[in-house]
């Protein structure tokens, strides 16, 4: 097996175009609307929105500039709290930074590893009892899984805090039956490179709150008053999409339910293949919702398994597969670590042992059986069914 040449490298999440996507580029590209605010990017707001149920939706140039926008429009500013999930990428978190807040982050639960909705409850009760309630509740929806939301919604609405949605890493999945995003005050999505579909990036803010999307498109554009010459009451941003990527968005939208089921294809596929391995323990997909498995995450308990998840990542690495560590929790960030943490053990304990394993849409059985074969040897674990027949 040492001895052949070195097979490609299995990548995390790489895009995967289809068929039209080509078509709606050279389409701008003919009519030369290469600027942002070309037909391309209304259709797209216009099919987004439609896709996830929502009456409104402004595409950006990335998801954390749509939710960099979603807190200002929900009245975050400089001094005050917002809450949100330490367990994510810093996007979640850095924009609330940008506008001079401070986050508290709060630990995940075990069921969906997803921010705990028991501490959120209790907290608010607590601060609406000392009069420092925060200005917003960000909730993350991490690789493809909802949070459980009616009891954070419900706490949000007895203490009227704006509850914001990340759905950067979740769009195609749902919550009792209703898409991700589409829940809260307003929600984002991402299109970067990683994504389930992608733009090469971009994002898109979605509300059914017609004023705060229209705010915030005129936010993303300079924030240019209504006037023949230019002129600015407030201080705007440069956040728009441009009309060729939102071509790419297009196309893409036309395949993500084919992407989200790949992907879940290739948890079942994984999960399977690991039922006798012990030690390795797949994120659980809670009861309330469906999980599109952007990325497949396990825990590896190196007592059972054989090995740590370094070691085993560093091995995956060496066989030109790439994996990765689960986020690291916001509290243990050299940036972040001075603020408040509700919790974080559970956080904690997931970034020291998770896994996130090749999960790409565009995988080949081949390049499954890879990693599957890896990992078996990784546990010390005979590979299935080599020998038979
Ligand atoms: C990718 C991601 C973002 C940011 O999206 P960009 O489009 O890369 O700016 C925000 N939050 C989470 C949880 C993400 O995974």
């Amino acid at each position: 097996m040492k001895s052949g040449k070195k097979q490609g490298r299995i990548f995390l999440s790489p895009p995967h175009m289809g068929d039209l996507e080509q078509k709606y580029i050279a389409e701008a590209f003919a009519s030369n609307w290469i600027a942002p605010l070309g037909p391309h990017v209304e259709s797209f707001q216009r099919e987004f929105a439609a896709t996830v149920g929502v009456s409104h939706a402004l595409a950006t140039i990335s998801g954390t500039a749509a939710l960099h926008l979603a807190l200002q429009l929900v009245g975050v500013g400089h001094g005050d709290d917002v809450f949100v999930s330490t367990l994510t990428f810093a996007a979640s978190v850095n924009p609330v930074r940008y506008l001079g807040a401070t986050p508290v982050l709060v630990d995940s639960e075990r069921e969906s590893w997803n921010i705990d909705p028991h501490l959120v409850a209790q907290a608010l009760q607590d601060r609406a009892k000392t009069g420092k309630l925060p200005k917003a509740v960000v909730v993350v929806h991490l690789y493809g899984q909802s949070a459980d939301m009616d009891p954070i919604l419900e706490a949000c609405r007895q203490y009227q805090v704006p509850l914001i949605e990340d759905a950067a890493e979740a769009l195609g999945a749902t919550y009792k039956g209703r898409p991700v995003g589409t829940l809260g005050r307003a929600g984002i999505f991402s299109f970067n490179g990683n994504k389930i579909i992608t733009t090469s990036g971009g994002g898109m803010l979605v509300s059914e709150d017609r004023r705060l999307v229209t705010h915030a498109f005129k936010l993303a554009t300079q924030a240019r008053d209504p006037a023949p010459y230019y002129e600015h009451s407030q201080v705007g941003y440069n956040y728009r999409m441009s009309n060729v990527l939102a071509g790419i968005g297009r196309g893409q939208l036309r395949v993500l339910s084919e992407r989200v089921a790949a992907r879940r294809r290739n948890f079942e596929f994984y999960a399977s293949a690991f039922r006798d391995v012990p030690g390795i323990e797949f994120m659980p997909e809670a009861p309330w919702g469906s999980h599109t498995r952007w990325l497949t995450t396990a825990v590896i308990t190196p007592t059972e398994f054989g090995i740590d998840r370094d070691e085993l990542r560093q091995r995956l690495d060496a066989a030109n597969i790439e994996a990765r560590p689960v986020w690291k929790p916001m509290h243990l960030q050299p940036i972040y670590r001075e603020c408040t943490a509700l919790g974080g053990s559970v956080a904690e304990d997931l970034f020291r042992r998770g896994l996130c394993l090749p999960s790409g849409s565009n995988m080949t059985a081949d390049d499954l059986e890879r990693v599957v074969t890896v990992v078996r040897e990784a546990a010390r674990q005979p590979v299935l069914s080599r020998a038979v027949s």
